[in-house]
């Protein structure tokens, strides 16, 4: 069953990566298989929980882990235990926060649209510093009794506060250090040494770089503050007078209600899936550097005699994989109705933007299956082919609208 051609829906080649508007990377039979053998029982969801976790923590390096639904709400479990602890009477009120702490420091130059994630649960953001630099005065003064915790992402130019310059200031006034890793780990290396500079809480995907399922994600780091997770996350709807102790850590699972924390549940699936993801890349971290490779390489050598593009070798540093970037100013043609036209096509292909505003597509071999290198390649000879006897059409509404409601008709024929 093709359950996509059944829906009129057609496929992608993802030359973009773990993108969340693609569904994330495409998943490996292992994990499919995982996920197919999860779903067909059930579990005490804490008791899956706890020995997932343990696990988890253990293949990371990291002191204690928990399974969210993505790193984004990693980020708003981290926050809501920040806010409120374990508490059962400050987490039942959230996004009203009880406490005095309810502030979120962060270094402008940090400043994310994943940020909406920590104000969600009731957090006020307190920027300090400027774009380019942040002196460490600039948080002392900020280190009140209504700091909750200080946020702080990996990968960011300029002069700024390092994790540990953060951490040494922010635990002196007992305030936790929460690290967004979305997309910098894999490599592990990378969460080691965010725990060596001290910080307490790290959020990562579990849909990028690890290529476990999409809407799964990490919150690993000091075990208080995860055990504390659960108090906010698990449904509560139990009887406690028959809602027995876990049978994998013993602990008492008697608390308040749902948590702010219960929109953002976990399927089994996805933490089984996850966690099987998680030891096929301690496995070999570089099985998927190697596919990728071959596939960049196919596009290389296609395109290589082709005076219309300039195809350079890139670095995409967060995720830490080599991409491919196809200059097309060369070509006559504009590099967004080239990524429109790739849309529209067959077969359907979307190629990172990032670098559209120069006229460049980015490929990333993330998402790449066998044979999508040398695909990409024909096809995008094809357009350029097209685009220089022809310019396309320039109105992408239009075309988009018109594009849906011919799919739209097949599908009615099909299924009325
Ligand atoms: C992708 C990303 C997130 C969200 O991760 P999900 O697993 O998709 O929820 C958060 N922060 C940053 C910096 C990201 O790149």
């Amino acid at each position: 069953m093709d359950i996509y051609a059944e829906l009129g829906i057609r496929t992608i080649i993802n030359a973009v990566g773990p993108a969340t508007r693609l569904g994330g990377l495409p998943l490996s039979d292992e994990v499919v298989e995982a996920m197919r053998a999860a779903g067909a029982r059930n579990v005490r969801m804490d008791e899956l929980q706890e020995a997932a976790g343990a696990e988890i923590a253990a293949l990371l390096g990291a002191p204690a882990a928990y399974v969210t639904s993505g790193a984004a709400a990693a980020l708003s479990l981290a926050t809501a235990v920040c806010l409120a602890g374990d508490r059962p009477a400050a987490i039942d009120v959230l996004p009203e926060v009880s406490g005095q702490r309810r502030r979120v420091i962060i270094q402008r130059a940090h400043r994310d649209p994943y940020d909406h994630a920590l104000t969600a649960v009731g957090a006020e953001l307190v920027e300090i510093g400027y774009p380019g630099s942040t002196r460490p005065d600039e948080l002392l003064r900020e280190l009140d009794e209504r700091a909750a915790l200080v946020l702080w992402r990996p990968g960011r130019g300029g002069d700024h506060l390092s994790v540990a310059e953060v951490s040494e200031l922010a635990h002196r006034a007992g305030v936790p250090v929460l690290v967004d890793a979305a997309m910098d780990v894999p490599p592990l290396e990378r969460l080691a040494a965010l725990f060596d500079g001290g910080a307490d809480l790290v959020a990562i995907s579990g849909g990028k770089a690890f290529r476990g399922p999409h809407t799964a994600g990490i919150l690993c780091g000091r075990a208080d503050l995860i055990g504390a997770v659960a108090l906010h996350h698990q449904d509560m709807d139990i009887r406690p007078r028959t809602w027995q102790r876990s049978e994998v850590t013993g602990a008492d699972p008697v608390r308040g209600r749902h948590g702010i924390g219960r929109g953002m549940k976990v399927g089994r699936e996805q933490i089984v899936g996850l966690l099987v993801a998680l030891r096929a890349f301690v496995r070999d971290p570089d099985a998927h550097h190697r596919h990728g490779e071959r596939e960049l390489a196919d596009i290389r050598s296609a395109l290589e005699a082709d005076a219309r593009c300039t195809v350079r070798d890139g670095y995409e540093h967060h995720l830490d994989v080599p991409v491919l970037e196809i200059d097309l100013s060369a070509s006559g043609l504009e590099a967004d109705e080239v990524v429109r036209e790739l849309d529209r096509g067959t077969p359907r292909i979307h190629v990172g933007e990032d670098l559209a505003w120069r006229n460049v597509l980015v490929v990333s071999p993330m998402g790449l299956q066998d044979g999508d290198g040398a695909a990409l390649a024909k096809r995008l000879i094809e357009v350029l082919d097209r685009g220089n006897a022809a310019r396309f059409p320039s109105e992408p509404g239009r075309d988009g609208r018109s594009h849906v409601s011919t799919q739209g008709a097949q599908r009615h024929d099909r299924h009325p």
